[in-house]
């Protein structure tokens, strides 16, 4: 019989590792076990909260995925699996043989980590919207409905953690909108971080658009004259950014007093947005291929875990090195799983494997960053290599606004090379 290979989670990861099994190798058996029928891609997902786009925007079905390369799927949750056996188990009680499997099961957030939150105020009533799905219309139906001058306060992660920008990029997002729907509203954003990427032209972004006032030691390179120079602001703008170094690590969350108790103070908001720290999805756990980093060892050749041969882990659940957490970044490493798996069933060596990952974000609907990088294998790490990364300071408005309509396209295009 053909060899068969089970990928788990049919997200960004899973799904383009599945496809790119089929288009290496036709001839193989390739199950799919993803939780939901329809998935609900994270990326892009602020976006919602504007109204850029809705719900049912973010909705990525399977029909290509099964009709055009034969990928068989099953809609199950695993619940674990016997590495000796090659043998996965399910929820609704399938034991299904494997010969190798790509697992991609993304991210678990750890809500219990902020003191006084919890999954279920985050269901209720505090949502993270980290994973899309109903926190993300909660969130955006909260944000609509906030009173004229109220705060949104948004809580970014710790590092790892999934999307770099995001927390950023959707305070930029809301902000915009509230120019027009509610012009005296704020947005603060608290982080244990002392930068984030892309740091300085997500600040400038900031300053040109919201009135930001950039940290002094964030402004190198960054424009003094010409058409759109950075400008200093008299007050305080519509966002704020309170890294580490100003206090900006949250102690605690008071739930029903609608308050953050952070280094700097106490901060009071309207809508609250926790982001919290997260670790590989319970499934990698449950597999037992996690080790005390809360994320997945491999072999950086192959994916390959190095706690159990035969299963390659992607994704947001892999260590990565200096890799992101992103869409972009589970897309290029099921490729390289893919070729890999594909090498190892035939008996054959492995080519040298390289990544790419782009990271596209809005400071605004037409203000467009990105950094850009390719990663090769530097002694058995993922070493991002060396060049130009982020869109210039000094560009051009033609450039910045080019920027989000790469970031718009490079969303459609992306969707298709994952699951169509
Ligand atoms: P996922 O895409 O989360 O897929 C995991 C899948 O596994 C899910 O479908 C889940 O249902 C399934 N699963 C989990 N457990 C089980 C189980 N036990 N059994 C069966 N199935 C299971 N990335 C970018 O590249 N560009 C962006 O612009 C971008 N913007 C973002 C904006 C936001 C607000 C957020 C939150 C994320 C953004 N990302 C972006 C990040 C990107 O969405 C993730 O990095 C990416 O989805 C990770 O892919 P994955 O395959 O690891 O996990």
């Amino acid at each position: 019989a053909a060899p068969h290979v089970v990928v788990v989670g049919g997200g960004a990861g899973g799904a383009t590792a599945a496809k790119y099994l089929k288009l290496a190798d036709p001839g193989l058996r390739v199950t799919v076990i993803e939780k939901n029928p329809v998935y609900i891609r994270p990326y892009g997902s602020s976006e919602v909260l504007n109204d850029h786009i809705g719900m049912e925007d973010l909705e990525v079905g399977y029909d290509a995925l099964r009709d055009r390369y034969g990928i068989e799927f099953l809609f199950d949750t695993v619940t674990g699996v016997d590495p000796e056996q090659r043998v996965v188990q399910t929820a609704g009680g399938t034991r299904l043989p494997y010969d190798r499997m790509i697992v991609s099961p993304g991210i678990e957030l750890l809500y219990d980590r902020i003191d006084g939150y919890s999954e279920t105020l985050a269901e209720t009533r505090l949502p993270s919207a980290w994973i899309p799905g109903g926190q993300t219309r909660l969130l955006r139906d909260q944000l609509h409905a906030m009173r004229p001058g109220g705060t949104f306060l948004i809580v970014a992660p710790p590092n790892p953690y999934r999307c770099p920008p995001g927390p950023y990029e959707r305070g930029a997002l809301m902000a915009e909108w509230f120019q027009t729907h509610n012009p005296t509203a704020k947005v603060i954003i608290l982080d244990s971080k002392d930068s984030f990427v892309p740091g300085p032209s997500m600040l400038l972004g900031w300053n040109r658009l919201y009135g930001y006032n950039v940290p002094e030691h964030f402004r190198e390179g960054m424009p003094l004259d010409g058409d759109w120079p950075l400008r200093e602001h008299d007050g305080p703008g519509m966002i704020d950014w309170v890294p580490g170094y100003d206090g900006g690590r949250v102690l605690a969350l008071d739930a029903n007093g609608g308050a953050v108790e952070a280094e700097a103070g106490h901060f009071e908001a309207d809508v609250i947005n926790i982001v919290p720290p997260m670790v590989a999805g319970r499934v990698a756990f449950e597999m037992d291929l996690v080790d005390g980093s809360g994320y997945c060892p491999i072999d950086r050749r192959t994916h390959e875990s190095t706690r159990h041969p035969g299963i390659h882990v992607i994704g947001d659940a892999c260590q990565a090195d200096t890799m992101p957490k992103s869409g972009y970044s589970a897309n290029t490493q099921a490729k390289v799983a893919a070729r890999a798996v594909v090498d190892l069933l035939a008996g054959r060596e492995t080519e040298e494997p390289f990544w790419e990952n782009t990271c596209y974000a809005l400071a605004g609907q037409e203000y467009g960053l990105y950094v850009a990088d390719v990663f090769r294998l530097v002694d058995d790490r993922i070493r991002r290599m060396d060049g130009p990364r982020f869109l210039p300071l000094d560009a051009s408005r033609a450039q910045i606004r080019l920027g989000a309509l790469y970031q718009n396209h490079w969303m459609q295009t992306f969707t298709k090379d994952c699951f169509a």
